[in-house]
């Protein structure tokens, strides 16, 4: 009898692979393992074993393994299951699943690139003889591919030893650059022991009597230190003795004061440590029952909690009980709002129990925490990561918590698989027999039509924690203060007002604009021209800080223009504007302010978000402008105002979700606002002051907009009643693009009849010089989703048989939006 495997490669294909194998490997290997196989021409590959069989394959002779590269399975029949789930629902390959499951450094190939890793002291001792050759030579080249080790080392099996050195941290793979987190550092000041006991004070305060200054610097310190047992920063010691730097440093060179530097998060992280447990207050306390009832009763949750009602402590009841019993909990949340804040708190509650697993991580540090899952061992009972977390190899799943569910970022787009993680949670808890809770103030029109119709529970959360009340939302309509010739730049009058009051009380603002960049477009008064990316359909944006117009989708950029390119003509003006330009506009406006940005070109690189975060929590930034990245979750303390430049981009945004989206965000953005005593404000710029969202989110009303949103969507057939796929055609060649995308529509159209739409150019239909076509396929509720897809499917396999259109790719996206 022969035997073979059915492995998964990480490529885009439709079917596993088969492989045979000799019967001492059958008798050994285990689905989930990991076999280094041979694939087209010359390459080899990893692989995770699908299925151990005995029947060859129909097409094509079984060629042997390479090797076995685990002695245990890294992949649990789980996560076998919950990937082909995946690739069926999202209609991809299993093997693109693999890819976005497996961090890098498990999937080593012939291309990958090896080189030394730069975080170790390296033992030479300690290496066996393969791994000394091939380390010696990596301090020779800077890299190797594998297909050179192999050479190298003269064997074809070397898989096995780079891997070992991979997970020892010796090398790494696929050109991962380090950054090494450079934690903020605090400066600190205490007074030196010698002066501590209540004799050695009074001779110190004596001998300071004609320093006046310096004696009410150390007056001030002791007033603090008798107010709270933190650490007293630096800063807060200049400010409360109204002295200056100078002063306190001279102390510090008379070894008075000692001066001693910490790390931001590990301070609070220790002081939350003692001060933990906290009373939940009576509507907490009634949410988390209800929650506890119908988790009972195997139903899914849907928490609907102002911002700042205290939900997150609602959740860490939940995590409590479920490590309780042993189990593993995930918590999914938007990247951005990952933060140290958040960590802090749960690390305060669970300490070394939560792990996190971020995509900037790593692929050294992702391979740690995914090994840590796998054994379940104590260090990940709790992980807390975005949407690739929904990946790790849970064995004893017991609880997902879904934060912020109706983040748009949850939904990956490129490359496939393109899930929505927050819908694979609810079948991946499923699988688990796992509690799941989704939990927004703004919950996405799905799920909270999912609560009303019986499929979730609705938990309800409508007080704010402490009592603090909502913001009071103001309108200013900008039409009318252009008019009035009140506005300066972009900002009208009343703004401005409350930003002065906000400073002058020493509490700090947040301007939201939705766009990056300094004004999006450059336009010549003259003939009309605006300057356009060569490469996409796109006009250039400038960029002030840089002096350039760049494309914002493929990079592309020039010096800014003095003339006009077409006309020569110099009368330029700029249209729309961006968060750089409202930040250059404050500077001019109120130069003593400190002022900050937060957007995609400030918050590159791992740590990016978390420094600018970090400077406006320990309030070095007095205002923050930024784009939606400032709407997540994130807890700040002295805001008191929040400002949205312009509510309209948001609204005119062409999709069927802008209403919904533009009303969740400036939701949550005013959610920034007065989080702790005082009321906060918010006021919304925008030249509709009458449109039906912008009055909806000044007045809270959730189900107001719930409920008209939902009639739209009734009315045009669009979720949640009608079910959407997108097809993207894409190539170099327009008129191939066009044909094809034509061909393609009018054979769905044979089936589909009238719930095809298109074929359309997107609004960017040129992108890096690819032309792009879309067509959207709805699916009405009675049809069935399965028999839809096969009909895909077979309609797929047609287009592929056509020479012609072999440069077109197509995506399909479903639940594209
Ligand atoms: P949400 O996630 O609902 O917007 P948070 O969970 O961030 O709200 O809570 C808002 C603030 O209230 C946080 O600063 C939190 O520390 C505080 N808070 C919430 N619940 C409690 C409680 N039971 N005791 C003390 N402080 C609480
Ligand atoms: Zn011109
Ligand atoms: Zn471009």
């Amino acid at each position: 009898m022969s035997f073979f495997l059915n492995v998964i490669l990480p490529l885009p294909l439709e079917k596993r692979f088969t492989y045979e194998i000799s019967r001492e490997e059958a008798s050994f290997i285990q689905p989930g393992m990991r076999v280094a196989v041979p694939f087209g021409k010359s390459k080899i590959y990893t692989g995770i074993v699908a299925e151990v069989h005995n029947t060859p394959p129909q097409l094509y002779d079984a060629k042997p393994i390479e090797q076995i590269l685990d002695n245990a399975p890294v992949v649990t029949p789980g996560q076998l299951k919950f990937w082909n789930w995946l690739a069926k629902y999202y209609m991809c390959s299993e093997g693109e699943v693999l890819r976005a499951a497996l961090p890098g450094g498990f999937l080593l190939e012939s291309e990958t690139l090896v080189q030394l890793g730069n975080t170790k002291e390296v033992n030479e001792d300690e290496l066996g003889d393969d791994e000394y050759l091939l380390y010696e030579a990596l301090q020779r080249q800077s890299s190797l591919k594998i297909k050179e080790i192999i050479q190298l080392l003269d064997k074809k099996t070397v898989l096995p030893v780079i891997n070992k050195m991979v997970t020892r941290g010796i090398v790494v793979v696929n050109q991962e650059i380090y950054e090494q987190y450079k934690p903020k550092l605090i400066k600190y000041v205490k007074l030196n022991k010698e002066h501590a006991s209540e004799a050695a004070m009074h001779v110190l305060l004596d001998d300071l009597g004609r320093a006046p200054k310096q004696r009410e610097v150390i007056l001030t310190l002791f007033q603090l230190q008798a107010g709270s047992k933190k650490p007293i920063k630096l800063k807060n010691l200049v400010k409360a003795s109204g002295s200056s730097a100078a002063v306190v440093k001279t102390l510090i060179d008379k070894k008075v004061l000692i001066d001693f530097k910490l790390q931001e998060d590990r301070v609070s992280f220790e002081i939350n440590k003692s001060t933990t447990v906290l009373e939940l207050n009576e509507w907490q306390q009634k949410a988390l029952s209800e929650i506890k009832k119908h988790f009972n009763e195997k139903e899914v949750c849907l928490l609907h909690g102002i911002t700042s009602s205290g939900k997150t402590e609602v959740y860490i009841r939940l995590i409590e009980a479920a490590i309780a019993n042993g189990k593993q909990v995930l918590y999914l949340l938007p990247e951005i709002a990952l933060t140290a804040q958040l960590v802090a708190r749960l690390q305060a509650f669970f300490g070394e129990k939560v792990l996190v697993y971020h995509s900037k991580y790593s692929v050294n540090e992702r391979m740690e925490i995914y090994e840590h899952v796998l054994k379940a061992s104590e260090k990940a009972q709790v992980i807390l990561g975005a949407r690739s977390s929904l990946f790790l190899p849970f064995n004893d799943l017991g609880l997902i918590v879904v934060d912020e569910e109706h983040e748009t970022t949850f939904k990956q787009f490129d490359p496939a698989p393109r899930y929505n993680a927050r819908d694979a949670a609810v079948v991946l808890a499923n699988m688990h027999g796992a509690n799941l809770i989704l939990g927004s103030a703004t919950p996405s029109i799905e799920s909270y039509y999912n609560a009303s119709h019986d499929k979730y529970r609705l938990v309800n959360l409508d007080r704010r924690y402490g009592e603090v009340l909502l913001p009071e939302i103001e309108i200013v309509d900008i039409k009318e203060k252009y008019r009035k010739k009140r506005m300066t730049g972009h900002f009208s009058d009343r703004l401005l007002e409350e930003i002065k009051l906000a400073l002058a009380e020493e509490e700090q603002v947040i301007l939201f604009q939705n766009r990056r960049g300094y004004s999006p477009i450059l336009e010549c008064t003259t003939c009309g021209h605006s300057p356009q990316c060569p490469n996409c359909d796109v006009s250039l944006t400038y960029h002030s800080n840089s002096n350039q117009l760049r494309c914002h989708y493929c990079g592309y950029h020039i010096a800014m223009q003095k003339k006009c390119m077409a006309c020569d003509s110099p009368e330029l003006t700029t249209k729309g504007f961006g968060t750089e330009q409202i930040e250059t506009e404050l500077k001019a406006l109120l130069p003593e302010a400190r002022i900050g940005r937060m957007d995609q070109d400030t918050t590159r690189g791992k740590h990016g978000h978390q420094k600018i975060i970090t400077s406006f929590e320990q309030e070095e930034i007095d205002i923050l402008v930024g784009t939606q990245m400032l709407s997540k979750g994130l807890d700040f303390r002295k805001v008191r105002l929040v400002g949205i430049m312009n509510a309209d981009t948001l609204l005119n945004f062409p999709d069927f979700r802008a209403h919904e989206r533009s009303f969740q965000l400036m939701l949550q953005v005013a959610g920034r606002a007065g989080r702790t005593k005082d009321r906060g404000k918010v006021l919304i710029q925008t030249y509709n002051p009458h449109h039906q969202i912008v009055k909806q989110v000044s007045v809270n009303d959730y189900k107001g907009m719930y409920k008209e949103q939902l009639e739209d969507r009734y009315q045009y057939q669009y979720p949640p009643y009608y079910k959407l796929i997108r097809f993207t055609l894409k190539s170099r060649d327009y008129s191939k693009t066009n044909e094809a995308a034509d061909w393609l529509a009018r054979s769905l159209q044979n089936v589909f009849r009238e719930h095809v739409l298109g074929p359309e150019f997107p609004p960017v239909a040129r992108i890096r010089n690819e032309y792009y076509k879309n067509i959207l396929l709805k699916i009405p509720p009675k049809q069935s989703l399965g028999k839809t897809k096969a009909y895909i499917e077979k309609i797929m396999g047609s287009f592929k048989a056509i020479g012609a259109w072999r440069s077109v790719r197509v995506i399909i996206n479903v639940d594209p939006y």
